[in-house]
């Protein structure tokens, strides 16, 4: 066997630099000798092991850190790396948390299963009322956590509400803003301490890599966030953060034009006869519209929800009927995604539990893509008539 070849020759030397990011998939980094060992270490001079960081992860963190108006973000091998670095790295046993009631599903379950088991004790609130949250804080809260809009109900929390609460008694803000993303809600403007993503969604944007961006405002919390997540080993793929960055080149063109596409098909879908319902920060109907403008602005976003009459067999007949659109339990992807709560997101609470957050058999939410809005509509109005004579 030749031994020459496993040794790694130098990258060809070049005069000109390649356009694109390099993929770098190294797990090791090699170093001159220990001095410059030390030095890496020490001053973070460079890689030395791609659990602790790597060139893919930097490049695509100081993207988004640029989007949030933060610096130092942290890449995590998912949204709910991420999340769990912000608990694991901030938090301790004795310690409270406060999250939204309607926070996405596996963040429900870390707050009602995972922390309580490691001392940690949490309640959850509705974070549409600011008067909720402050309800249920505790002497020993430490972190509040919040999505801006909710999943599926699109309902907008009280986030000028809740940031003056936070600021007012020394508790940290984490939120949440996957569904938001940083074009339509800057938390850091708005008196966040933390932000949080799951980059799979819409600044990747593609569903073809699974990552997650925490940031804290403050150095020394973000020290900590970050050495969770080398130590409890959420480090993301180079490649993921490689696909990634591609993705969030066209992030803010497609979330504009997926929330032109949102705004006209909640305004169609609104005129279908046998929706009952449909809920897009868009629409004078929508049950927090005092509350847009302050907290959206006017980046509605590419999220919606409606209802249709009937039950599982108007819903079978609803998705059956617009093969096209993909029935997926996702978000953010370039292509319009459907998904139904009651049988994914929500299937674990009763039927009467989920009426009263307005989760019926007859509920869908819809992630608005790229596709022609004619085009969307026409599917949708098919789909819906498909459900009336089901
Ligand atoms: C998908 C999602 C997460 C989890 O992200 P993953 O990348 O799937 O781990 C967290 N929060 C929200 C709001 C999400 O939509």
């Amino acid at each position: 066997m030749s031994e020459s070849i496993v040794r790694r020759t130098p990258w060809p030397k070049s005069s000109s630099r390649p356009v694109v990011t390099p993929l770098q998939p190294s797990v090791v980094y090699a170093s001159p000798d220990p001095d410059g060992l030390d030095r890496q270490y020490d001053e973070g001079s460079g890689y030395t092991y791609a659990r602790e960081g790597h060139p893919n992860a930097t490049v695509l963190a100081q993207k988004i850190d640029r989007l949030e108006g933060a610096s130092g973000g942290i890449i995590s091998g998912s949204g709910m790396g991420a999340i769990g670095n912000v608990f694991l790295g901030l938090l301790k046993a004795g310690d409270h948390v406060v999250g939204g009631d309607q926070l996405y599903g596996r963040s429900l379950r870390l707050m009602t299963e995972d922390l309580p088991r490691l001392g940690i004790e949490t309640t959850l609130a509705d974070p549409t009322d600011a008067r909720r949250i402050e309800a249920a804080l505790r002497p020993e809260t430490k972190m509040i956590l919040v999505e801006v809009v909710s999943n599926p109900t699109i309902r907008i929390a009280d986030m000028d509400g809740i940031a003056k609460l936070a600021r007012d008694r020394g508790i940290l803000l984490v939120v949440d803003n996957t569904f938001t993303t940083p074009r339509g809600y800057r938390p850091f403007d708005h008196g966040a301490d933390i932000v949080v993503h799951s980059v799979t969604k819409l600044l990747a944007g593609h569903s073809d890599a699974t990552l997650g961006y925490a940031v804290a405002r403050d150095p020394a919390l973000n020290e900590k966030i970050y050495v969770a997540n080398v130590t409890w080993g959420f480090t993301p793929s180079p490649f993921d953060c490689w696909l990634a960055e591609r993705g969030l080149h066209s992030f803010e063109l497609r979330y504009d034009r997926a929330e032109v596409t949102a705004t006209r098909l909640a305004e169609a879908l609104a005129k279908m006869p046998g929706v009952t319902r449909v809920l897009h920060p868009s629409r004078p109907d929508h049950p927090d519209h005092n509350r847009v403008q302050s907290v959206l602005g006017d980046r509605p976003g590419n999220m919606l929800s409606f209802e249709v009459e009937g039950g599982r067999a108007a819903a079978n007949a609803l998705t059956r009927a617009a093969p096209d659109i993909a029935f997926a339990p996702t978000l953010g992807d370039v292509g319009t995604t459907l998904s139904h709560p009651a049988s994914s997101s929500h299937r674990a609470l009763t039927e009467a539990a989920r009426a009263e957050i307005g989760i019926s058999e007859g509920f869908f939410r819809v992630s608005v893509g790229l596709e022609d809005p004619e085009l969307l509509i026409r599917e949708f109005e098919d789909a819906i008539s498909a459900a009336r004579s089901a």
